[in-house]
């Protein structure tokens, strides 16, 4: 091949676009979409809750640590990480509200093309995504840090690239005498010193390093070996839609009819799913980048700022939002278990699989492998089958009813019938 080969390649594959094909289950993406969405937006209400809080603690110097009190050099900090956290909070609201599930209401096969997604829609999500994860990142590392080194880098090099092309009125909202003199003595640094001279100093310069770095500190790296590599993913796949982006501009924009498609609810099109799908992936990565990596750095800048008796009680509402966002993700997706009597699944009868969010699925015969899914929460059911008569299986939530064994469910009998099956499980367990 020669480089004219490559180009009409490139160019009939970035030209030509192939009907994209509807990936999974849309009525599921949508319910798993409207369920983080709240979860979401219950925690970051409660993030708003808890930054009030710290910002009123810091105004009684009673309870600050001795290094961070009024009269000491880090009390600098202190308005500093108010400010922090207000960031934090605009940039998870931009997200909160381009990640909310679509809205199928009045929609008919007239009007479906209000359902089409494209450049648009996914510039204003990708974008938004590339400033969440970055902002979320930077600012967890400087929470973590408190370096005064560390803090002048990140904030000299912004002002410096923010002056260069801002407006008389930009700059003197912005630019006061205290602001030029710091920028004055940055400006006498030469550009390889940055990173390390007198006034400034970053040990991790890229989005990447200040991951590792944090994922290794906070300890998230022993629950979730997955998480850098999915945020440097994200990172990477965002900077491509709001840099140069090739692919994703010709992605984006193509127009052209697209095929129809139904379900219970009413029509949609391809491109209302395949951009839900990215939706939820990226609505998923900012859950998990909330409470397993900036979460936790709020809870060390609480620990080295404030005394431990205030601190562990603010912590503590951190914690329950970071267990409420680790359950409801687990939720998601998941995979579930059924002990169920051998041969049932050749006979003609409608097979009950209760899923752990609550919703019962009506296997119907012929008992397809395909159906063994939640509508509710995507989670998908493996089926164990149990030879036999016995009735129950014991596992650490305690019996559970093989499915099609004659024996009533476990939480239907009595009390006196449920103990003496556990003092029975009991005795076995003895003996064996
Ligand atoms: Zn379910």
């Amino acid at each position: 091949m020669n480089e004219i080969d490559v180009l009409k390649r490139v160019s009939s594959n970035l030209t030509e676009r192939k009907s994209s094909a509807a990936l999974s289950n849309y009525q599921v993406l949508c319910n798993n979409i409207a369920y983080l969405s709240n979860l979401y937006k219950s925690s970051i209400n409660a993030f708003y809750e808890i930054q009030k809080n710290i910002s009123q603690v810091f105004d009684d110097d009673n309870i600050i640590n001795q290094d961070y009190k009024k009269n000491k050099d880090l009390n600098s900090f202190l308005p500093i990480v108010k400010r922090l956290m207000l960031n934090s909070f605009s940039v998870c609201s931009k997200i909160s509200l381009l990640t909310v599930p679509d809205n199928r209401n009045g929609i008919t096969v007239d009007n479906v093309g209000l359902l089409s997604r494209g450049f648009d829609e996914y510039n204003d999500l990708v974008t938004a995504t590339r400033q969440y994860v970055d902002s979320m990142v930077s600012d967890a590392y400087q929470l973590y840090l408190l370096n005064p080194k560390a803090l002048n880098y990140h904030v000299l090099v912004s002002l410096n690239s923010f002056k260069k092309f801002a407006t008389k009125s930009l700059s003197s909202a912005l630019f006061n005498s205290d602001v030029d003199s710091a920028l004055t003595e940055f400006e006498k640094i030469k550009f390889k010193d940055w990173n390390n001279s007198p006034i400034t100093e970053c040990l991790h310069p890229t989005f990447g390093q200040k991951v590792d770095y944090l994922i290794g500190t906070t300890g998230t790296i022993l629950c979730d070996v997955d998480l850098s590599e999915n945020l440097k993913n994200i990172f990477k796949f965002s900077s491509e839609f709001t840099h140069i982006g090739y692919v994703s501009t010709f992605f984006t924009s193509t127009t052209g009819a697209e095929v129809i498609f139904g379900d219970d609810t009413g029509p949609y099109l391809p491109s209302t799913e395949n951009f839900s799908e990215l939706k939820y992936e990226i609505l998923l990565t900012a859950c998990k980048l909330l409470n397993k990596l900036y979460l936790p750095c709020l809870i060390k800048c609480l620990e080295k700022t404030i005394i431990p008796s205030v601190a562990n009680s603010i912590s503590k509402k951190v914690n329950t939002i970071i267990s409420s966002i680790n359950e409801g993700v687990l939720s998601r997706n998941a995979e579930y278990y059924f002990f169920i009597k051998t041969g049932l699944v050749n006979e003609k009868v409608n097979i009950p699989l209760t899923c752990m969010c609550g919703i019962t699925r009506e296997w119907e015969y012929p008992h397809r492998p395909n159906d063994l899914f939640c509508f509710s929460c995507g989670s998908s059911f493996k089926l164990l089958e149990v030879a036999g008569d016995g009735g129950y299986i014991i596992t650490s939530n305690g019996p559970i009813k093989i499915i099609g064994s004659s024996v009533p469910d476990f939480k239907d009998l009595s009390k006196p019938e449920q103990i003496k099956l556990l003092q029975q499980v009991a005795e076995l367990k003895k003996n064996a």
